[in-house]
């Protein structure tokens, strides 16, 4: 019995039923109390139609609200392309299809997103692991001297270090993209992490010569993840040292803006060219004068994935020939 009042058809039509009933013993009590006869047809007409307006309500509200439970159950990940198109009504269940069809967007692109990553991930390992096994093949194909050996194995090396710096990547771009437990966020101080950062940078680029200096104001802190957060500056470090060339110039500055803190890393490169600029964060993007640097093209999206999850923005200027400044803004810690 309960069972079958559960729907909320069944619900509205019982409610439904009572209330005419109701209404039907009120009219009989008015009809007999006040001996109204001329005005009797007039009591019963107005019974009727109220009793059609409601029937019609009631049924346009259950029907649209089954139409919309059947369709939600038939979409799952394999035609999540399909949309409710059907429901043209304005109201609440016209707002309810119509957020489903947002929602479905979005999971729609997230799916492709992370199936185009699969496939991505699946190229760039193939790569490497094609060319490592030939030249292993081709070495073995015959007898060499120690100097043939050696520069395959040199070769082999140098695609197991690919292999595995991607591998990283993907991991480390995973790991950043995860949502971390908000228990877990903590303030830290970006004034000492990013001065740690400008002495590692200097280490870094004294092979190259590069001249690295540091613009920093004191006793910064943030809310977030101190592992994080150092990580994202410390790709953008590298890639300043990378694509620098030999006697240039890096700038780290970290800087309180209009109730925001700003950390940019400036250097004296090469700059990127228009074509490149609007790609350079997605995954597995490499810029076209590259071929010859080593880089797995994750090194931008992961930095945007931790500063994008802490609710932060990262921008880009650069001009062919004079260089190319990051800047991570984020809010500060109140
Ligand atoms: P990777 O450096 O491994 O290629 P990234 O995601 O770190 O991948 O960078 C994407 C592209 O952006 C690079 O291939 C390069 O073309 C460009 N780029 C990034 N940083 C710089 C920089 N400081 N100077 C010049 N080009 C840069």
């Amino acid at each position: 019995m309960v069972q079958r009042f559960s729907s909320l058809k069944s619900r509205l039509f019982l409610w439904y039923i009572a209330s005419l009933l109701l209404m039907a013993f009120f009219i009989i009590l008015i009809i007999h109390v006040f001996a109204i006869n001329n005005g009797a047809y007039f009591l019963i007409l107005l019974f009727l139609t109220l009793s059609v307006l409601g029937f019609t309500i009631i049924y346009k509200i259950t029907k649209s609200l089954t139409y919309l439970a059947t369709r939600m159950k038939m979409i799952s990940s394999k035609n999540l392309n399909e949309r409710i198109l059907d429901i043209e009504s304005h109201d609440e269940i016209g707002e309810l299809a119509l957020s489903f069809n947002e929602l479905l967007n979005r999971l729609h692109e997230a799916f492709r997103r992370e199936q185009q990553f699969i496939a991505d991930v699946a190229h760039e390992l193939k790569t490497p692991l094609a060319t490592l096994r030939s030249t292993l093949e081709i070495t073995l194909n015959q007898k060499r001297n120690v100097d043939e050996y050696q520069n395959a194995i040199k070769e082999a090396l140098d695609e197991t270090h690919q292999l595995s710096s991607t591998l990283k990547n993907v991991l480390d771009l995973a790991w950043s993209e995860t949502p971390q437990e908000q228990k877990n966020v903590k303030r830290f101080n970006l004034t000492l992490l990013t001065e740690e950062l400008v002495e590692t940078a200097q280490k870094m680029a004294m092979k190259k010569k590069i001249v690295v200096s540091g613009n920093i104001d004191e006793n910064i802190i943030l809310f977030g993840f101190k592992d994080k957060f150092g990580r994202a500056i410390l790709n953008l470090i590298d890639n300043a040292i990378k694509y620098t060339p030999s006697q240039g110039k890096i700038e780290i500055s970290l800087k309180k803006e209009n109730g925001k803190v700003a950390v940019k890393i400036h250097d004296t490169g090469p700059g990127i060219s228009k074509q490149d600029l609007p790609h350079i964060f997605d995954r597995f993007y490499r810029g076209s004068s590259t071929e010859k640097i080593f880089g797995s093209g994750l090194g931008l999206a992961i930095s945007k994935a931790i500063v994008v999850s802490h609710h932060g923005e990262i921008e880009v200027k650069s001009k062919i020939g004079q260089g190319t400044t990051f800047t991570l803004s984020l809010p500060l810690a109140s």
